[in-house]
């Protein structure tokens, strides 16, 4: 048994060493053994003989017996046995000692005697005087089976108490040894699993290659079955097990079986699991997550360009006006109706679909696979009325309904992104509408998605190119009606589309950035044509251009240092140049705005505000603000004729202006009714198609020439 163990032998009082060392008188061996004396050869074997009368009383006793009483043999002799063996009277063998006096049988028995401290082998059998005892030391024997048996218990108490499951094949594979562990952590017993085949008792089909790991460990080496959780067919086979499977080697050196070691691994697992989970999930709903869904999402993508008949689709859903919720009944409420929304999804979506929360107020649900006819609105129209629109939160009944866009997966999608951009797209359409309801995605929004995307590098390209192009409309002092500069206003002229109008693609160039890089263009053309026409035609001296600034390019760093270099580049004086910049500008940004126009200001640049009356902001905001001029919006002019409402409002306008130091523009004025409205009103200055539309640069150098002609003539 490999384990060192120590036999500890009980004290033996040493004074054993040599026969006839203690013994005293005759009897001592000292001679030569007489083969026909029997009593000289009992003197001579190392075990103790004694012989007894039928009354018990000792007539013999070799040196070895007297040794082992501790006695000299005349003591002995002649006294009882039960009192010269002390330990011979009221024992279990004492009744076997008479029955073998009596002749009857013969005692055979191994007893162990405390005072000399040894086992002896002790035989009794009757004589012709009464009876005879051999007593041989077989303390050694003893000892040394004990030391074994000792060994074999440790081994096995370590076996049954080890935290690991341990177990041993033999080399034709059967099970020899299977500790307490192994029967835990398997719920198969030893007795049910020793004896049989290891494919028997482990699935090792489920660790591919386990069945040639077990065949090179009977060739000396060690394998290792990594974790598995159906490696044991049983009941507790839900658990993660490792295997560690070595070589058993004999003393000779021979491959005899193989040790196994079994590692109950589920506890890690389950940790490694929920690392997992929750790098998978949102913490709040418990819902997947966004990586996690775009994962499954891929995957159904790959599924579905794989086979022609597996059809996939996605409802993105948001709540509305979820931002009210929050801002009002406050972040945990908000949380409360998320947490409830996210629960009811669950329970509406079919199972293999999958619910996510995407964002913030996000879900989306993956149709795994709809089969042929199932309608992928049929399936977004029950999520949405399944969900409902009552909630309770906090004690209050609110009120939230949801806007869903559906797209479906075909084969034509690249990357499942673009499937949930779609998705998004059709939700946006949603809301569009009046949220609260769903929009499938169709051609249509395809067609303007792609539309966009197109325009966006088109407009990149048209940056690069210089594709644009500025028309200018006058804009005249109606007191005196004398001309007094243009409005500058961007067009693009496309190479395939023709010239389109700004409203078609400034708020792409805004969203993507390039506005910043257009504007600049803008304002430094607008310059160079107002010196072009001061230079050939002798009317435009006294003319400015206006320029239209978007928000995006006060936000730059140093927006509003370039805009100077423009001016200065072009060469021209203060007052030239005038730039526009809308009310929601204002709103957004109002104190980087604020200060960017003090210091255009004090520049010389004037500064109009531009669509005033159509934001939010209220006419004593003004003063917060060094414009010049306000440009009344053309909804109120085109109007003002018809509804008093709209008269007043300009009349309102013009008189606040007029207070502040402000003079007042009007927009869109095509009629003489409107002219003559604006003049009665006191207005001062107007632009629109009653005097002309936006002309080329070079047309209205002969428009300058000719509304200055008629100006110097009248
Ligand atoms: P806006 O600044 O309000 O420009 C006036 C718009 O009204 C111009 O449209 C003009 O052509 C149009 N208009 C002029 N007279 C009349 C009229 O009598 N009746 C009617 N119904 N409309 C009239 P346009 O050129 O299409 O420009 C649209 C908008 O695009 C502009 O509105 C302005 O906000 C923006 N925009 C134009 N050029 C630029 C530019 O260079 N930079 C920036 N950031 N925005 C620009
Ligand atoms: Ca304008
Ligand atoms: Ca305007």
């Amino acid at each position: 048994m490999g384990i060192p163990f120590e036999s500890k032998a009980p004290h033996r009082d040493g004074r054993d060493p040599a026969p006839g060392a203690l013994a005293d008188g005759p009897g001592v061996p000292t001679g030569p053994v007489d083969p026909d004396d029997p009593a000289s050869v009992l003197e001579q074997i190392p075990d103790a003989f004694l012989a007894f009368d039928r009354d018990w009383r000792v007539q013999h006793l070799n040196w070895k017996a007297a040794h082992l009483l501790g006695a000299s043999r005349a003591e002995v002799l002649g006294r009882e046995v039960w009192s010269a063996l002390p330990e011979a009277g009221g024992l279990e063998w004492e009744s076997e000692l008479r029955r073998a006096a009596q002749g009857s049988s013969t005692l055979h028995l191994e007893k162990y005697f405390r005072s000399p401290g040894a086992w002896f082998e002790i035989h009794a059998f009757p004589s012709r005087m009464g009876v005879a005892l051999y007593m041989r030391d077989i303390s050694d024997r003893k000892w040394t089976e004990r030391s074994l048996r000792d060994s074999d218990h440790f081994a096995r108490t370590i076996l049954a108490s080890v935290g690991e499951g341990i177990f041993v094949l033999d080399r034709e594979l059967r099970c020899r040894l299977w500790n307490d562990f192994m029967a835990q952590a398997t719920g198969l017993t030893a007795e049910e699993v020793l004896g049989r085949p290891v494919g028997e008792v482990f699935n090792l089909d489920a660790s591919p290659g386990a069945g040639i790991g077990l065949g090179r460990v009977l060739e000396g080496e060690g394998f290792r079955i990594p974790s598995t959780r159906e490696l044991v067919p049983s009941t507790r086979s839900q658990r993660w097990v490792d295997l560690v499977l070595s070589p058993q080697v004999s003393l000779e050196g021979e491959v005899v079986g193989v040790v196994g070691i079994m590692h109950d691994v589920t506890d890690r697992h389950a940790v490694e699991e929920r690392l997992l989970h929750s790098a998978m999930h949102d913490p709040l709903t418990g819902l997947p997550n966004r990586s996690y869904f775009m994962e499954q999402l891929r995957q159904a993508n790959d599924r579905a360009r794989r086979y022609e008949d597996f059809h996939f689709g996605l409802v993105f859903l948001d709540v509305d006006h979820f931002k009210v919720i929050n801002d009002s009944l406050g972040h945990q409420a908000g949380d409360d109706l998320l947490l409830q929304f996210a629960r009811k999804l669950e329970d509406c979506v079919r199972p293999g679909d999958i619910a996510a929360r995407i964002g913030g107020d996000e879900f989306a649900v993956l149709l795994y696979d709809m089969g042929d006819e199932v309608d992928a609105t049929d399936i977004a129209q029950r999520i949405q009325s399944s969900l409902g629109n009552r909630f309770v939160i906090q004690g209050r009944e609110v009120f939230v309904t949801l806007s869903a866009g559906v797209a479906v997966g075909t084969v034509g999608y690249e990357r499942p992104e673009d499937l949930l951009r779609d998705a998004d797209t059709a939700m946006y359409r949603a809301k569009e509408k009046g949220r609260g309801r769903f929009e499938l995605f169709d051609a249509e929004m395809h067609k303007s998605a792609v539309a966009l995307l197109l325009m966006q590098t088109d407009l990149q390209r048209a940056v690069e190119r210089e594709e644009f192009a500025l028309h200018y409309q006058p804009i005249f002092d109606i007191r005196d009606a004398t001309l007094v500069g243009f409005e500058a206003l961007l067009r693009w002229e496309h190479p395939r589309n023709g010239l389109i109008a700004p409203g078609a693609f400034i708020h792409v160039a805004e969203d993507t950035g390039v506005i910043v890089e257009i504007g600049r263009w803008a304002a430094r053309e607008a310059c160079r044509q107002l010196g072009e026409w001061r230079a050939t035609s002798p009317g435009a001296s006294e003319l400015s251009v206006h320029v239209n600034l978007s928000g995006k390019e006060f936000v730059q760093p140093d927006g509003v240092g370039e805009i100077l270099d423009i001016v200065r580049g072009a060469g021209l004086g203060p007052g030239s140049l005038k730039l526009e910049v809308t009310e929601s500008i204002i709103l957004e940004n109002a104190d980087l705005v604020a200060r960017a126009l003090e210091e255009l200001r004090e520049h010389g640049i004037e500064l109009s505000i531009d669509d005033f009356g159509t934001g939010y902001s209220s006419l004593s905001y003004l003063h917060r603000f060094p414009f010049d001029t306000v440009k009344i919006d053309q909804s109120f002019v085109s109007g003002a004729a018809a509804e008093v409402s709209n008269q007043e409002i300009i009349r309102a306008i013009i008189s606040l202006s007029h207070n502040l130091g402000m003079d007042v523009i009007a927009e869109g004025v095509e009629t003489s009714e409107q002219m003559e409205m604006l003049l009665r009103l006191g207005c001062d200055f107007a632009q629109g198609f009653f005097f002309s539309g936006p002309m080329a640069g070079g047309d209205a150098g002969a428009y300058i020439d000719r509304a200055t002609a008629t100006a110097l003539a009248g």
